[in-house]
């Protein structure tokens, strides 16, 4: 057993025929009601979990081995706006001028990664990503801390928490990264770990992620022998969420496939790394991060130590499988609602990571969520005041379109 972090919830909506499952839906037999209220438990802020971690990380090897020494296309352009109701609600601009030096990117996430599910929030709706960051995020709902909660239990599965005081920047990373180590020999030796931290340089930027389960693909999945990326979304109702939700969950594990290509192929820019989250590299860590290192059996004793093991453990391992999986839990009884498998697809989640980036570079304005998908905005703690929201201009705001029972194993 090693031990980790976890990745959690926040809600959002639901219900419809996928475009993007070219899949294999396998679920359990049970009667469905289609939700008339779409709740859904997705991951959330990743910089909340590297806050949690600040304080918390894994022990650094396996138990095993201590006793022995993720075209579709989201088919939908952007919302088509009129730029009359686009500058209505931008809470965070004083002028209508777009400036980098500017951007959400430096405001908000200064001298740190972009957590993937900050990116899974902005594809759902920009506007709304907007808000969270200028004006804040409601409290935390009861269903997302079952959410969190179930997410933390699955991970204790595999993973045992310890804590560790930390002294420095220098530390927290050393922790952080250390703990992605560990994770990975786990999966090496015991064919699966949870909640496994990854970051790395995405397209000119830097990425965290936390993926939820990183397991050793089965040989009757496939050819692919590739780590099987997962996520595992519990839900409120026993229903499949809307397809736009899924459409959120499959950008989300597909990031997590980029995130991970993308570490185990390409060289770690290590001296950037340093620069941009502005650590240095000498520095000694401090006593209690360097013993946790020692029983980790890894000889280090600066986070450039550290960031070199992390390079090296990675450059180990192969590319992720190209099937990836989603897994929808039932919050109530823990029965598996569906796991659906949908093949990466490359082009379509780089469209979607260009798109995602340009809004927090601040390269164009924030977008609404789609016309077809205006049914979000009632579960939106900003409706009240959102000029893309249609019930402030008429009575019977779109419906979340109805999805149909998942298909009986
Ligand atoms: S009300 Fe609708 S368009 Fe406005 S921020 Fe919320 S989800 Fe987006």
């Amino acid at each position: 057993m090693a031990e980790s972090h976890s990745e959690s919830t926040s809600d959002s909506p639901t219900t419809t025929s996928s475009t993007h499952d070219q899949s294999a839906i396998s679920t359990s037999t049970r009667s469905h009601h289609v939700p008339e209220i779409p709740i859904e438990i997705i991951s959330e802020e990743e910089m909340a979990i590297l806050d949690a971690a600040l304080a918390a990380t894994r022990s650094f090897l396996p138990s095993a081995i201590r006793s022995a020494a993720a075209s579709p296309s989201r088919g939908v352009s952007k919302a088509s706006i009129t730029m009359l109701s686009k500058r209505k609600l931008s809470a965070c601009s004083s002028s209508s001028s777009l400036d980098i030096e500017d951007s959400f990117l430096r405001r908000f996430r200064k001298n740190q990664a972009l957590g993937v599910t900050d990116l899974t929030a902005t594809e759902w709706c920009e506007k709304q990503m907007e808000n969270v960051l200028c004006l804040g995020r409601r409290k935390v709902s009861k269903a997302m801390k079952l959410g969190q909660a179930r997410h933390l239990e699955l991970e204790e599965e595999v993973v045992k928490r310890v804590r560790v005081k930390v002294e420095s920047n220098e530390d927290k990373w050393a922790l952080k990264l250390l703990s992605s180590i560990a994770g990975v020999n786990q999966f090496l030796f015991e064919g699966r770990t949870r909640e496994l931290l990854l970051v790395g340089f995405v397209g000119g930027q830097w990425i965290v992620g936390v993926i939820d389960e990183v397991s050793k693909a089965s040989a009757g999945d496939s050819s692919d022998t590739g780590p099987l990326l997962s996520d595992t979304k519990t839900r409120v109702r026993d229903t499949l969420p809307a397809e736009p939700q899924r459409r959120n969950g499959r950008l989300q594990v597909m990031l997590y496939k980029l995130l991970w290509d993308t570490v185990v192929k390409e060289e770690f820019p290590a001296t950037r790394f340093f620069n941009y989250f502005a650590l240095n590299r000498h520095e000694v860590l401090s006593k209690d991060v360097r013993d946790n290192i020692a029983d980790a059996g890894i000889p280090a004793q600066t986070l450039e130590e550290i960031v070199r093991y992390y390079e090296t453990t990675f450059k180990m391992l192969p590319v992720a499988n190209d099937q990836l999986l989603l897994r929808y839990e039932f919050q109530q009884d823990r029965s598996i609602i569906a796991e659906i498998r949908f093949p990466h697809d490359p082009e379509w989640v780089m469209s979607k990571y260009k798109e995602v980036i340009e809004f927090w570079r601040s390269e164009r304005e924030a977008e609404y969520t789609p016309e077809e998908e205006r049914w979000k905005c009632r579960y939106c703690q900003f409706a009240k005041s959102c000029p893309g929201n249609p019930s402030l201009q008429s009575p019977s705001p779109s419906s979340p379109p109805r999805e149909p029972r998942p298909l009986a194993s």
